[in-house]
């Protein structure tokens, strides 16, 4: 039997030189892309040629056709969106995954990779302090978790009023009242309109300066509702960090027999962490969560995993048998609660990296970030003209420059100067009508020395524009 040709050796190979000296030389790149995507489609795109190509000549060529146009998430100083840095132990078990190239759908075909899916649920729902008997499954990230939590929802809400919807679709089926917090995520928005709920047809909930939902309005509007009811929270807002009041919130919801959704997406996983638990108290008692790997986990892109508390209503909601479910103590389908069939085994770079950090490295790396967060928070209120408007509450840090209208033009300038020197990288955003830049903290080399970087680096382009805006 033929085994690898010369030229498939040295592409693998040449595969994995590239990766390790992009990853020991991204202390030398500008952490933001140098080309746009106009550049990047000249140099990457055009017409497919006829005759192929060597596979080593195709794998340098991409690396040197692809290195300007890439962004640079595995540093330890990009600070934009919420992004994890992609673990080279990750990274490792990755490269395996695709060198195995398992199905990943069926327990009996490819035993070994559902079972490290299966211990990275049972992990994760341990840390998490989610209920142990919960089904889960793992996806590409916290939308795809949010969709396929709201259809779990939507088949045992529907199911409880005598409504198969997986048989009979939506069309005819009691409608099913959506509450939602005024500041969630855009994630949930997609997740409503997947699961054919609509992303409009909403009771909005007021938020506080936080975005944190506020109990007293959900009351008020629990009380107008009647029949099912989905009730989506948040665990970690993306602006402020900021968690919803969770105990006072279930208990509202609960007395309507809501179905209550988290969506977790980074800001759960300080539920790892014993003397930070206590901000998300009574998360728990929810019946699903979303919670992404790739982002505080620093999974590589992509994976994310769907929590629900009964089983059932998930494999309901996903498996192509209905909602048969295998007998107690049989190995889990991973195809019975995602909505793929032939899927990658995303799960494994996580398991490695859980093997890896361990529960006390985890905790440590959770725990620093949010010390860290602590530590930029306090250095940009001590500059004059910032403006922090985000407490203390996780690994999120959102501040502004100057103030009004002319404040966001400041705070867009100064973002471009910081983004634009390319030695940190935090990104915009825009929170209650003004201009912010928005710091995240989850890269797992991220230390102090990167975040007095940060620190120096916004305080610079702040003088810089402050001057420009005097000459003006
Ligand atoms: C990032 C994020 C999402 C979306 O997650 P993806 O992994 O990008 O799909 C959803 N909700 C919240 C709160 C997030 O921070």
């Amino acid at each position: 039997m033929a085994g690898l040709s010369k030229g498939q050796i040295d592409a693998l190979e040449a595969a994995f030189g590239h990766a390790v000296a992009y990853r020991q030389g991204l202390g030398d790149r500008p952490v933001g892309p140098r080309i746009d995507p106009l550049e990047a489609t000249r140099r990457l795109g055009g017409a497919l040629s006829e005759q192929g190509r060597g596979a080593v000549d195709v794998i340098n060529a991409m690396v040197a056709e692809a290195d300007a146009g890439l962004l640079q998430t595995a540093s330890p100083r990009f600070f934009a969106y919420v992004a994890g840095a992609s673990h080279p132990v990750g990274v490792a078990a990755d490269l395996l995954c695709s060198a195995w190239g398992q199905i990943s759908a069926y327990a009996a075909t490819t035993p070994s990779v559902v079972a490290m899916e299966n211990a990275v649920c049972d992990w994760v729902i341990g840390l998490l302090g989610l209920p142990e008997a919960s089904g889960a499954g793992i996806v590409t990230g916290a939308t795809m978790a949010n969709s396929v939590a709201v259809m779990a929802a939507r088949h045992a809400l529907l199911r409880r009023e005598g409504w198969d919807v997986e048989a009979r679709g939506l069309y005819g089926a009691p409608e099913i009242a959506v509450v939602i917090g005024a500041e969630a995520h855009s994630a949930t928005a997609a997740a409503l309109r997947h699961a054919g709920l609509g992303a409009e047809r909403v009771h909005r909930v007021a938020t506080d300066d936080q975005g944190r939902m506020r109990a007293d309005d959900l009351a008020r509007v629990m009380a107008g509702l009647s029949g099912p009811i989905l009730v989506i929270l948040q665990a970690g807002h993306v602006n402020s960090g900021a968690f919803d009041p969770y105990s006072a919130l279930i208990t509202s919801a609960r007395a309507k027999r809501a179905w209550v959704h988290v969506d977790g997406a980074f800001g759960l996983w300080l539920r790892a962490v014993p003397a930070l638990a206590g901000r998300l108290a009574g998360v728990d008692g929810a019946d699903s969560w979303a919670v992404d790997l790739h982002k505080w986990l620093n999974a590589p892109y992509d994976a994310g995993m769907v929590i629900v508390r009964d089983r059932s209503a998930l494999v309901g909601a996903m498996s192509a048998h209905g909602d048969y479910l295998p007998e107690r103590g049989a190995i889990a389908n991973p195809s019975d609660s995602v909505p793929e069939l032939a899927r990658r085994a995303r799960g494994v770079p996580s398991y490695a990296i859980l093997q890896h950090l361990g529960r006390r490295g985890l905790r440590e790396m959770i725990a620093r970030h949010c010390r860290l967060a602590e530590d930029a928070r306090a250095a940009l209120s001590g500059i004059d003209g910032l403006c922090v408007m985000s407490e203390a509450s996780s690994n999120q840090v959102a501040f502004r420059c100057g103030e009004g209208a002319a404040g966001d033009t400041a705070t867009d300038a100064v973002l471009a100067r910081v983004q634009g020197k390319g030695r940190v990288y935090p990104s915009h955003g825009i929170w209650r009508g003004r201009h912010i830049i928005r710091v995240s903290i989850c890269g797992h080399a991220t230390g102090e020395a990167d975040v007095a970087a940060l620190i120096a680096d916004v305080g610079e382009a702040w003088a810089g524009v402050q001057r420009e805006m005097e000459t003006a």
